[in-house]
């Protein structure tokens, strides 16, 4: 892991984004430019409840507000690089172009409970998991508020449908964008914007310790999905590079205080590699690792990058292990492989784009 700073600011070229300001700063902005307060509101409504993918569609705000935002700000639009779509299931893997040039994935996916869409909290990644595409070149830069809701917004527009569900999984490690992400829970959750339930956001970390103390400390009723890949400190220490940092017993007492202050049920993802943690005793050690935590096992066979050699479980030692823990009364799911043919994985479709350019 590099020691890089990354700047939690909110400008993109060198304009401050009005897409990242929640709904006080936008108002400030607004009676600072001359304007009455209500437009703040016009404003916020156009970006953070319609979804506006620029001023122009915004009907009843003076040309002259327009020209002086302009001016003033910059407005985070996603622009579509590429789309790919599954053969096997509805998921749909768009690849957006950022204003500075940069590229980020999100991903699309259909279930019987509604929609849901996994987003990228930064362009790359630093915490350099084994398996991981997202971190092969490291970190370019963290991803402002804006650029998280935007993801969403830019979805449920292209595909026109309602987004139910938010799972922070996608490339980036969002306890290392800590800032922005907050601004992002709030303005996704607040009734002034899209006001998602927080009960169906989900929030995944490779295990940054303070931080999960700190959104515990926040008291919001989001979910917390840890990364847990091995159920011992030697293993966690050859496939995560922030096991170095945080040992095993520390992260898990961090997702206990996590539940503790908020009730919300954990869950653990575990890739599965084969040969590397998939044994029998792996199963009974990760039984040993989680019992009496209210916590689900969410299994993600690994989906192989070419970049590693890492090759998933057959079905059948993936179903064996799931019944270990089964067994032994720990609420397990196999996550369906949703997208597996049209690189699925964090980081994969990027990835593909960086090499071919
Ligand atoms: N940085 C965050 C979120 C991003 S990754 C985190 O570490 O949780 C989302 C999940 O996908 C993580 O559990 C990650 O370890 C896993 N993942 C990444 N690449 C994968 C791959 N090739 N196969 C299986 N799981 C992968």
């Amino acid at each position: 892991m590099s020691n890089e700073i990354i700047s939690d600011n909110t400008t993109i070229n060198a304009l401050p984004d009005i897409k990242s300001m929640p709904l006080p700063e936008l108002t400030e902005a607004v009676v600072s430019l001359g304007e009455p307060k209500f437009r703040a509101k016009q404003l916020y409504e156009w970006m953070h409840k319609k979804m506006a993918g620029s001023y122009d569609e915004m009907t009843n705000i003076p040309k002259s507000l327009k020209e002086k935002l302009s001016n003033a700000y910059s407005f985070t639009s996603l622009q579509v690089v590429d789309v790919q779509e599954s053969k096997l299931d509805e998921t749909k893997k768009f690849l957006f172009g950022l204003s500075d040039g940069n590229v980020i994935e999100s991903v699309f996916m259909k279930y019987k409970f509604g929609c849901s869409v996994c987003i990228s909290s930064q362009v790359g990644c630093r915490m350099g998991c084994r398996f991981c595409a997202s971190t092969i070149d490291g970190v370019v830069r963290s991803l402002l508020p804006g650029e998280m809701l935007d993801q969403i917004y830019a979805i449920s527009r292209i595909t026109g449908q309602k987004i139910s569900h938010v799972v922070v999984m996608g490339s980036g490690e969002p306890l290392d964008n800590y800032d922005n992400l907050l601004k992002f829970i709030r303005m996704l959750t607040g009734e002034e914007g899209m006001n998602m339930s927080q009960r169906n956001l989900t929030v995944s970390t490779c295990g940054l310790v303070p931080k999960i103390r700190e959104l515990a400390g926040e008291h919001f009723s989001i979910n917390l999905a840890l990364s847990l890949h091995a159920s011992n400190q030697e293993k966690r220490q050859k496939l995560m590079p922030i096991a170095n940092k945080y040992e095993l017993s520390e992260v898990i007492d961090a997702c206990k205080f996590y539940f503790d202050e908020t009730g919300r049920q954990l869950t653990f993802e575990y890739s599965l590699v084969a040969g590397v943690n998939d044994t029998a005793e792996d199963a009974a050690e990760l039984v040993d690792l989680l019992k009496g935590l209210n916590a689900i096992v969410n299994l993600i066979p690994v989906n192989p990058i070419k970049e590693r050699n890492f090759a998933a479980p057959t079905r059948e030692n993936a179903l064996a292990f799931k019944n270990k823990l089964e067994k032994s009364g720990i609420n397990v799911t196999i996550r369906r492989e949703m997208g597996r043919d049209i690189d699925g994985a964090c980081g994969q479709l990027r990835r593909r784009h960086l090499n071919e350019k």
